[in-house]
C-alpha cells in the first residue's frame, strides 16, 4: 500500500472533516474536476490537430446504484495515467488543474473555464464515502488504471478496464447512522436537485438515467370502462441547462428568456420590472444579472428575509445568498454574480478577500441606481409601481445611515404634492419652487385627503408654496435624517425639508408679525390664563402666523413632533418620547373675540373651558387622539346646554 503523500494523515482528516461546512457539495467537487478534465481534453484538441472530437462527445454522466450503495460520477475527460493518479490523487492539496491554468494562463475563458485551485475537492468524497474507487484511462493511453482508497490510511493502484478514455469516480456511500443518512444521494430527485443546484451552469452536459411514466396504448377491445394503464421506463436526460445566461450580452437574449429564468431560478410568479446585465473587464472582471422583481415578496419586511445576490465562480455555484452584494436598500433585488477572479476559501463556501466583493458589490450598487433613475426618467408609470412596492426600503435606507445614503437615494424618493396632485421627485418639486421660497414644505398624516385639509396645509398652500403630503411613517425620518436637499457638492444651495408643523416656519411677512407681536402684547393676561389652563399640555399658547380659517392648531418645538410622537409612543420606550407642544391662536378668527370677551368678564371657569375645547379640537383636527374623550364630550354639551 502507498502512504498519503503529505507529512501527517492528519491533513486528511482535516481535510475531509474540517473544511466543509456542507458535505453535499461532494457532487459539485467531482462534477468541477470532471467538467475541468472535459474542459482540458478540449483545449488540446485545440490546439493540436492531430485530436480529432466534437463538442458532443464530450460529456459528464451520473448514476447511483441503490443496492450497491454507490454513486458514480464519469467523464469523456484527458483521463489520468498511472502517474497522474497518483500525483493528483496521491498528494492532498496538489492541483493539476491550477497548473494548468497557470500554464494556459490566456486560454481561460469562452472555450475553456477550469474551476479546480486548491486540489482538495477530489477528498470531499470521503465526507459521504467509506471507499472511492477511481477508474480512469488517459487519452492516447492503452491501458487504464484503478485508484483505490478508503481515505484514511493510504490508497492503491492498480490495473483496470476501461473502453475509452475518461475517468470514473465511484463513490461507496457510508452506512447510515442514527444522526446520518445518506440515502438521498441514492435517489434520482436527490441526485439531479444537488446537479441543478451546484452544476446547473457547468458547461457540458451532465445526464442521468431517469425513470419515467408513460400511457400504453389502448387495446383495441378495450371497453367504456376502461381505465389507461402507464408504465415506468427508462431515459437519458441532460440535467444542467448549462448556458449561464448571465455571461451572453443582452443583445443575444430575448426578455422572455430573461423573465423566464428569473421566474424558475428565483421562484417568481410575474416577470421582473427590470433586468440589469453586466459585464466588466478588467483588474476584476465579472458578470451580473440582476433582476428588480415586478412586485415586493410577502416576507420583504419581515426580519426573516434575507438578501443577497447568487455568488458563482467559473459557473459553480458558491453562495446561494451573498449578502455583501447587496446594501440593505437594495435588498430586493435579486440575481446572480459570476467572476473566475475572486479568490475563495479553500472550501469554496466563502471568500477569502473581501475587498474585492466589495469592489464589486460598489460597482453593483452603482448600476442598479443608475437603472432606477432610469426607470424614474423613462418610464414614470412603471416607476411608480416599483415604487409603490419598495420605496420604503429606500426612505429607511435614508433614514438608518442617518441620511449618510442621502445620494444617491433621495433622488429616488417619490412623495405626493399637494400642489400637483401626483406624485412628484424632490428635485422635480424644487424645480418647480415659486419665487422667494426657499425651503421644501412637507405634512405627515395618516391620507392624503386628511392632509389636504390641514389648517396649515391650506395656509402654506396659500402662499403659492407646495406641500409633500406624506402618509409613510417612515417619512419624517428620513426627512429628518436628510435635512435638506439638492445644492451642490459642499451642500451649497441646499433646501431645507420643513415640517409644516413644527418649529418657525418664518412665512409670515413683516407686517403680520408686527401684528402678532402687537396683539400678544396687548393679550398678555390672556394668553397667561390659557397656559394656566391647560397646565404642562403645552409649553406655550401664542398667536399664530400660520393659519387663515381655523380657530387654533397645534405645532411643536424641538426634535419631536406629533407624528413621530404617535409612532414612537408605539415602540418600547414610547411614553418617555414626548413632543413640546404650542397652541396658536388665530387672532382673525371669531372665537378670538369671544376669547377676550371672556377673559374680559373675569369668568375664569369659562376661559379654561375654552382652552380645553380649542386644544383638544386642534388636536383631533391633526389626527391625534385627546387625552380624555369624556371630558371633551362632557364639555361640549356644557357649552351647547
Ligand atoms: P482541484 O480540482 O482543485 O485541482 P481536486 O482535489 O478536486 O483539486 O483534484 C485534484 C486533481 O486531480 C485535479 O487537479 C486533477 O488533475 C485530478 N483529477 C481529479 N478528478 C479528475 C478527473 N475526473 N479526470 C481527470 N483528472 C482529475
Ligand atoms: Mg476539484
Amino acid at each position: 500500500m502507498r502512504k498519503f503523500k503529505t507529512e501527517s494523515k492528519k491533513l486528511l482528516d482535516l481535510m475531509i472533516n474540517s473544511i466543509y461546512t456542507n458535505r453535499e457539495i461532494f457532487l459539485r467537487e467531482l462534477i468541477s474536476n470532471a467538467s475541468d478534465a472535459v474542459d482540458k481534453l478540449y483545449f488540446k484538441s485545440l490546439t493540436d490537430k492531430s485530436i480529432q472530437l466534437s463538442k458532443d462527445e464530450l460529456g459528464i454522466r451520473v448514476s447511483f446504484d441503490k443496492d450497491a450503495r454507490t454513486v458514480t460520477v464519469s467523464d469523456s475527460g484527458l483521463g489520468m495515467t498511472k502517474d497522474d493518479l497518483d500525483r493528483n490523487l496521491g498528494t492532498i492539496a496538489h492541483s493539476d488543474s491550477m497548473e494548468f491554468k497557470a500554464e494556459n494562463g490566456d486560454m481561460q475563458g469562452e472555450d475553456v473555464d477550469i474551476i479546480g485551485q486548491f486540489g482538495v475537492g477530489f477528498y470531499s468524497s470521503f465526507m459521504v464515502a467509506s471507499k472511492v474507487r477511481v477508474v480512469s484511462k488517459a487519452y492516447g493511453a492503452c491501458e487504464a488504471w484503478g485508484w483505490e482508497s478508503d481515505g484514511v490510511e493510504g490508497y492503491s493502484i492498480e490495473a483496470a478496464e476501461r473502453a475509452e478514455h475518461g475517468t470514473d469516480v465511484i463513490l461507496t456511500l457510508k452506512d447510515n447512522t442514527d444522526e446520518d443518512n445518506y440515502d438521498t444521494y441514492l435517489t434520482e430527485y436527490g441526485l439531479k436537485n444537488l446537479i441543478k443546484r451546484y452544476s446547473n451552469y457547468v458547461r457540458y452536459p451532465i445526464q442521468m438515467e431517469v425513470t419515467k411514466s408513460r400511457e400504453l396504448p389502448k387495446p383495441e377491445d378495450a371497453g367504456d370502462d376502461y381505465v389507461p394503464q402507464y408504465e415506468d421506463y427508462t431515459e437519458v436526460e441532460t440535467i444542467n441547462s448549462m448556458i449561464p445566461i448571465w455571461k451572453r450580452r443582452k443583445s443575444e437574449v430575448t426578455q422572455e428568456e430573461y423573465d423566464e429564468f428569473y421566474k424558475t431560478d428565483f421562484h417568481d410568479f410575474s416577470d421582473p420590472a427590470r433586468t440589469i446585465s453586466v459585464h466588466a473587464e478588467g483588474s476584476l472582471s465579472y458578470d451580473a444579472l440582476l433582476f428588480v422583481p415586478g412586485r415586493a415578496p410577502f416576507d420583504l419586511y419581515s426580519k426573516d428575509y434575507q438578501k443577497g445576490l447568487a455568488l458563482y465562480s467559473s459557473n459553480v455555484l458558491i453562495m446561494e445568498k451573498c449578502e455583501e452584494l447587496l446594501p440593505d436598500y437594495y435588498n430586493f433585488v435579486r440575481g446572480v454574480v459570476d467572476s473566475q477572479d475572486l479568490q475563495l476559501n479553500i472550501s469554496r463556501e466563502t471568500l477569502q478577500h473581501n475587498s474585492q466583493l466589495r469592489a464589486i458589490a460598489k460597482k453593483i450598487e452603482k448600476k442598479i441606481t443608475s437603472d432606477l433613475e432610469n426607470m424614474r426618467d423613462n418610464d414614470r408609470e412603471g416607476y411608480e409601481a416599483f415604487f409603490e412596492s419598495f420605496g420604503r426600503g429606500l426612505k429607511y435606507g435614508i433614514y438608518s445611515s442617518y441620511g449618510m445614503q442621502k445620494d444617491p437615494l433621495a433622488g429616488l424618493l417619490l412623495f405626493f404634492s399637494a400642489k400637483q396632485d401626483k406624485l412628484v421627485t424632490l428635485a422635480e418639486y424644487v424645480e418647480a419652487m415659486s419665487e422667494g421660497q426657499e425651503s421644501i414644505y412637507y405634512a405627515v398624516g395618516e391620507s392624503v385627503e386628511r392632509l389636504n385639509k390641514m389648517p396649515i396645509v391650506k395656509t402654506v398652500l396659500g402662499k403659492g408654496f407646495d406641500v409633500l403630503l406624506c402618509t409613510q411613517d417612515v417619512d419624517e425620518f428620513c426627512f429628518t435624517a436628510m435635512r435638506d436637499f439638492g445644492g451642490d457638492e459642499n451642500g451649497e444651495g441646499a433646501k431645507e425639508l420643513k415640517n409644516v408643523a413644527t418649529g418657525d416656519l418664518d412665512l409670515a411677512t413683516e407686517e403680520e408679525k408686527k401684528d402678532a407681536e402687537e396683539v400678544t402684547k396687548d393679550n398678555e393676561d390672556l394668553f397667561k390664563s390659557l397656559k394656566e389652563a391647560l397646565g404642562d399640555s403645552v409649553t406655550k399658547v401664542v398667536v399664530s402666523a400660520r393659519l387663515t380659517d381655523a380657530p387654533a392648531c397645534i405645532t411643536t418645538e424641538g426634535p419631536v413632533s406629533l407624528e413621530m410622537e404617535k409612532i414612537l409612543s408605539q415602540g418600547p420606550d414610547g411614553d418617555d418620547i414626548k413632543s413640546q407642544r404650542v397652541l396658536e391662536l388665530n387672532a382673525k378668527h371669531p372665537v378670538f373675540e369671544t376669547l377676550k370677551a371672556a377673559q374680559d368678564s373675569g369668568d375664569a371657569d369659562k376661559v379654561k373651558l375654552y382652552a380645553d375645547l380649542l386644544y383638544n379640537q386642534a388636536l383631533l383636527v391633526e389626527g391625534m387622539s385627546i387625552d380624555d374623550p369624556v371630558a371633551f364630550a362632557q364639555n361640549v354639551a356644557k357649552l351647547m346646554a
